[in-house]
């Protein structure tokens, strides 16, 4: 079982495996992209496998599958299905823009996926278009009826908050929460990708308007989550909050990441990686992976100072959020 030194259990696992993507969102990328690994240097899947046999063999039990825009790289169904056959994994899980997932939400969930996370952050077509700087709304509405129908439970809708929010815009999501058996919730972004705090829009006016709803009470549901989960009478879905700022979870955090070309991270914000993909391609021993996990959770910082002024200055897309 993997422990950091002030005691967190460390077994849950996101794994970037594209740093492409078909989107542009404002917070994340420039207009033009990010400057893109060359495919040599990204993890085959044979090679992110072998980290993932790794990592559970360590203790870890959740895998969330993400990117860059996972659902565009060639082969991902395969690869969930090869993923879910690894014994020790309790939650597998992915995160993506919804673009495509219409197309293979049943395929995935048949692979073995368990559940997804779709990122939207407005449901006014044109602010959409303004914000990932493609027109493409009316694809991931669709992704998200199709996740649902496939069983891919249960379906979060991640809203990073952001400046101009339309009026509204908050009831709307909240009512989308109460149509569907989805769980919307809303993100304070983050500093990350050389992106300055100026977009920064705390959470808690948010947390006032669903606090307004008569009979709300935050939901437990036993599973380890960076929200506060609200249920409200009547309500087919539920609401949450994730305030990586005003309220962080430091204390609680269980992840260890890997980006697209091979580089384990303890910490969203850490500067220091620890090379996988050289230890693969050196054809270091399974042992040997190993105690690179082992090197990276010895290290793992006690918390973020993102309120300190640092940020992680690599893409988000890359690191796969
Ligand atoms: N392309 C997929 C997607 O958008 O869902 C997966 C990768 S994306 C980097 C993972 C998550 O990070 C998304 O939910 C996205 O909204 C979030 N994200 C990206 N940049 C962020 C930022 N600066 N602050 C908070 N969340 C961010
Ligand atoms: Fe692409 Fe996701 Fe970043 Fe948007 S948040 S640009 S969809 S990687």
């Amino acid at each position: 079982m993997l422990r950091d030194p002030v005691g967190r259990r460390v077994d849950y696992l996101r794994l970037s495996i594209t740093d492409r993507c078909n989107l542009r969102c404002v917070y994340c990328m420039p207009p033009e992209g990010i400057p893109l690994k060359p495919f040599g240097e990204i993890l085959d899947y044979g090679e992110l496998l072998r980290c993932v046999h790794v990592a559970v063999s360590l203790g870890v039990r959740k895998v969330r599958v993400t990117g860059g825009e996972p659902l565009i790289r060639r082969g991902v169904v395969e690869f969930v299905r090869r993923l879910s056959a690894i014994p020790g994994i309790r939650d597998l899980c992915m995160t993506t823009n919804g673009i495509g997932l219409a197309e293979v939400a049943v395929p995935l969930r048949r692979a073995g996926l368990g559940r997804v996370n779709i990122s939207l952050d407005t449901i006014s077509r044109d602010r959409y278009a303004e914000i990932a700087r493609r027109d493409r709304l009316s694809d991931v509405l669709s992704g998200i009826d199709a996740a649902v129908s496939a069983g891919l439970h249960p379906v979060k809708i991640n809203v990073v908050l952001l400046h101009g929010l339309l009026p509204g815009e908050v009831d709307d999501f909240i009512g989308m929460a109460r149509e569907k058996p989805i769980e919307v919730r809303f993100i304070e972004r983050m500093p990350v990708g050389c992106i300055p705090s100026e977009g920064y829009v705390s959470s808690d006016r948010i947390r006032d308007r669903i606090l307004s709803l008569p009979g709300v009470r935050v939901a437990v549901d036993g599973m380890p989550s960076a929200a506060v989960t609200y249920g409200i009478p009547g309500f087919a879905g539920t609401l949450g909050i994730i305030s990586p700022i005003s309220r962080k979870f430091c204390s609680d955090c269980n992840r260890l990441r890997i980006s697209a070309d091979g580089l384990l991270r303890n910490c969203l914000f850490a500067k220091e990686t620890v090379d996988l993909r050289a230890a693969l391609r050196e054809g270091k021993n399974d042992r040997e992976v190993a105690a690179l996990f082992m090197r990276a959770v010895a290290t793992k910082p006690e918390g973020h100072d993102l309120c300190g002024g640092s940020y992680a200055d690599e893409p988000m897309s890359r690191i796969g959020g």
